[in-house]
This record gives structure tokens, sequence and C-alpha cells, in this order.
């Protein structure tokens, strides 16, 4: 939206009308988001609600105050009130964003720079290339544990001995290469680390959308001063002969150090997130950061070792991939629906953000985000992928759905108690459908025509007298009959039906018999348009 809004910027006078020229050009590039957003098509419809739903969650998050910033450099090592610092910043794969809290403070990235390492080494290398030296399990220890596994390999690319090794293999220099760099009159060649720099920058760049990173000088220091497990596990490596040849250990260290300074804000990270949930394509400017594939496996990496030796238990609980970094960062996507990233610098024992697993938490229990959550069909959370009024759509459908094959069962679960609820409503409809060409009245004729139908007993319009022009005064002589069949068999709603469905199962599939289900469906469709104007 760039465009558009720098457009709108530069628009003198907001408030007066835009020529439909300049209109037309101001949105042909981003047609297609404009275009999903008034059609409802967004990943998720009901955007503020959601919205409202984060800062719920933020709120009752920024409660708790337990655990401590890390202490092992002075940069991290935040007081009161830094260390209470709270941002919460989201962006979906259409490039809707939303932030709460302190979203704008740029912190160190410190742990959050793996993944990304990692798939820029596989974006040079491919996958086989890279895990004949990485492997792909859990390790089970901390994240900088003096481990390899048993083939020597680092156990994955998202704990400290896994990230040297990734950075080992961006922008590898061959031997030749490394001869000629003792040259000095080849400037390229002496110049290859800042440029290895350079070119890690561009691509962050690319992940946030354009915006550029920062980068902490102090925290690269602070890094390299106080690095002795991270040199332990790098001759560790050498030893065991773990580092492709030609790699010299204390460049690449470096070059850890410096990816873990790198600096960002909640709200930047929320879209590389974006960007990986979005499959490598960065919903800000369409650009194609990351192949597909290189993106499906890091997220496989995070959703199994992101979190440190939590990892298990995120997995479990939370059910999506993530990666923390002791600044207090926690980087999550929730694949083909957006990114988020949360911080707050205190943590706990596993070095995770105390408030970025709570956000978490609190998160997968209010909705369906959880990776298996599509399994429980039963489950109470709510899906923002489908708006309330699809949802109510998508219910009342079944319903009639289960209703034409007889499956009582189907109807008289719990389940389909709102669905019940909502045909019960279909009087609304009645405008829609006649706009739509259907016949007014129609979906109270049905209901009424339905075997056991008894109206909604709360609903006021149910004890009025009926009017003249109600639709089961003006229903034709062998409707009447069966009209009279149902008023005999009209029963008050049984114990175990709840209330509010307001006639028996039996009742709606009796009638479903007799009725166009076509005529239904168009008649839900006018509802739902109908409901969204
Ligand atoms: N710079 C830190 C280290 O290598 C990063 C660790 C982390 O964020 N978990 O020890």
């Amino acid at each position: 939206m760039a465009a558009l809004d720098a457009f709108l910027a530069a628009h003198e006078e907001p408030e007066k009308p835009i020529p439909q020229d300049n209109f037309c050009k101001a949105i042909r590039q981003n047609i297609l988001l404009i275009e999903r957003a008034l059609q409802g098509q967004m990943v998720i419809p009901d955007f503020t609600e959601f919205c409202t739903e984060i800062d719920r969650i933020h709120a009752v998050t920024r409660e708790e105050r337990s655990g401590k910033a890390a202490d092992y450099i002075p940069q991290l090592d935040l007081k009161e009130p830094e260390v209470d610092q709270y941002g919460v910043a989201l962006c979906t794969i259409d490039g809707q964003r939303y932030s709460a809290g302190d979203a704008q403070v740029f912190f160190p990235v410190e742990s959050t720079c793996k993944p990304v390492n990692y798939c820029l080494a596989l974006e040079e290398h491919g996958e086989e290339a890279v895990h004949a030296v990485i492997g792909h399990e859990p390790s089970g220890a901390s994240f900088n544990e003096l481990a390899l596994d048993k083939h020597n390999r680092p156990h994955n690319p998202m704990i400290n001995a896994g990230a040297i090794m990734s950075c080992a293999l961006i922008k590898l220099r061959d031997k030749r290469q490394r001869t000629r760099q003792s040259t000095l009159s080849d400037v390229n060649a002496r110049g290859w680390a800042g440029m290895r720099f350079d070119y890690v920058m561009d691509r962050w760049q690319a992940l946030c959308g354009g915006e550029k990173p920062r980068f902490s000088t102090p925290v690269y220091l602070s890094e390299r001063q106080t690095a002795d497990r991270n040199f332990a596990l790098a001759y560790y490596m050498r030893e065991k002969q773990a580092f492709p040849e030609d790699v010299d250990l204390h460049d690449v260290l470096e070059f850890y150090f410096q990816s873990c300074s790198i600096e960002l804000t909640a709200e930047m990270m929320s879209v590389v997130a974006a960007t990986l949930a979005n499959g490598g394509i960065c919903p800000l400017t369409g650009m194609r950061v990351f192949k597909t594939e290189t993106v499906q496996n890091c997220l496989t990496l995070m959703s199994s070792c992101g979190m440190y030796d939590f990892s298990g238990e995120f997995a479990f609980t939370i059910g999506l991939p993530a990666k923390s970094g002791v600044s207090g960062a926690i980087m999550i996507v929730i694949p083909n629906v957006m990114g988020i990233c949360t911080w707050s610098p205190r943590l706990d024992a596993h070095g995770n953000s105390v408030r970025g697993i709570r956000f978490c938490r609190q998160l997968v229990e209010t909705f369906s985000f959880h990776n298996y959550d599509s399994l429980t069909g039963s489950s109470r959370k709510r899906d923002p992928r489908t708006s309330r009024t699809r949802l109510q759509t998508m219910k009342v459908n079944e319903l009639i759905w289960a209703a034409s094959k007889g499956d009582l069962g189907a109807i008289q679960a719990p389940a389909a108690a709102r669905g019940r609820a909502d045909l019960c409503r279909l009087r609304p409809a009645d405008a829609a459908a006649s706009r739509c060409g259907g016949k007014p009245g129609q979906c109270r004729e049905v209901l009424h025509r339905a075997p056991g139908a008894g109206r909604h007993r709360n609903r006021p319009e149910s004890r009025r007298p009926l009017g003249r022009d109600s639709p089961r005064r003006r229903l034709p002589a062998r409707q009447r009959d069966d009209h009279r069949d149902a008023q005999a068999r009209r029963q008050p709603p049984g114990r175990d039906e709840p209330a509010e469905a307001g006639w028996t199962a039996a009742g709606v599939a009796g009638a479903l018999g007799r009725i166009d289900i076509h005529r239904i469906h168009s008649m839900q469709h006018a509802m739902w348009m109908n409901a969204r104007k």
C-alpha cells in the first residue's frame, strides 16, 4: 500500500474528493488487495474485531512481571522501567497490520537471526548440501549446549552450533577467492566480509518489506567479548571436522555476532514472520524473498526446534512455528495467515520471553491457530479466518445438508444448536430473498410448514398475532392441509433440545423433503449478502 499511502499523503486536501483518474492511478498497484478488501475476502475478514482480541491479550499478559532480562551483556540487561517494555505486532498475508504497546522500539534480533541465516544457506546451497553438515533433530538441550549429534553435526540450525554452521555456509569463499584476498589490490576480495554483511542486511530489509534494519555496534562488541561458549562450540566443531573445507573459524564467529546484533522493531519483525507465513513472498511488496521449499524447511524446524529446550512443550501447547531470542523477541508464524512478533525482555529459565509465551498461550486458547485445531471439529475456539456471517451461513447450510440426508444425530448435536437458532431467524432474509427474486415470506412458510415447528419462544414477534398478509394465511389449499398436520403435531421443544431451536429435528427433516433446497441456498446467500451491507 506504499504507493497509495504516498498518494494520499501528497493529496493536499484529504477531505476533497479525489478525481476519478487520479484515484484509479493510485489504486492500480494495489487493485487486488483493494478488491479483496471490498469483497470481504481478506484472510481475517473481521480484522477490527480480531485486533480487539489482540489488544485484550496484550493487556492481560502485560500484567505478568516475572522473569529476568538476559544479563550476559549490558545492552540486554535492562533495568526498570525499560525491562517492562512490551510490544506486540502482527502482519497478515494480505499486508494488514496492527500493533500494540512498545512495538516500535528497536531490539537486537539475537537468536531470531537463526531461521533467516538458515534460509540464506538453503537458498545458496540447497537442502542436501546444508543438511550434510547440519541435522534436523531437536537437541533437547539448551541453545548453547556443547554437543553435536552422532554424525558430528550440530543437531539443527535453530541452536547456536547449527546457527554458527549456517553462517559458515553463507557466501562461502572458495579457495581461489581466499588466495586472491591476500592480493591487496583486489578491492572486492578485501571488502568481502563487508559485502557479505551488506548482502544479509539487504535480505533482512526485503523480508521487512523495505524498511531498513539497524545494526548495534555496542551489542556486536559485547557479543564478541562474551563469546567463550560460542568459541568453544566452533573449536569443538573444527576438532570434529564438522565445517566444510576452507572455513575460517574466526571469520564465521564474527559474522554470527554481527547477525545477532541486527536490530528490528516488533512491527518490522512481524513483517518478516508474515513473509515466512506467506511462503517467502513479502506481503507488503509482493517480492519473493525466499523459495517456498526454503520456507517449508525453515518452518518445519522452527516448529520442532525454535524455542530452545521448551520446543517440545511449545509444539504441544501452542502448535505453531516460532523462534525466540534472548533479547525477549518471539517471531511467530501462522502459515497462510499472518506473522506475529512479541517483544518483552523478561525471560524464563529456558531463555524465552515470559510474556511472549503467555501471549502465545492466550492466542491459541482464543483462536483455532494450533496446528491441529483443524482436527477438532467441536472446538469452541474462534476461527478468525471465517467471518461470523460466513460461519452462520456454513452452520445453517450444514444443518440443511444433515436434514436432507436424514442425519438426525447431526441435527440434534449441541454443535448444531447455533445453526438451528439461525435458521429460526431467517425472517430478515425474506426481504433480501425478495430483492433477489425469491418469494417474500417464503422462509417463514418453510418454518411454519415444518412438522413440529414452533416459533422462537423469546422473540416478541413470535407472540404477535398473524397479520393480514401473513404467509400462513396465504398458503395454497394443499399446503394449508400440510400446515394443519404440522399444527397438530407441534410439540413444545423437547428437554434435550435447546429452547432457542424452536422446532424438532424431525420437523426440519420433514420440511426439507418438500421444499426446494436450491432456493434455501440462494436465500442463505442473500441473507449473507444482506448482513454485510
Ligand atoms: N548471541 C546469543 C548467543 O549466541 C544469542 C543466543 C540467543 O538469542 N539465544 O549466545
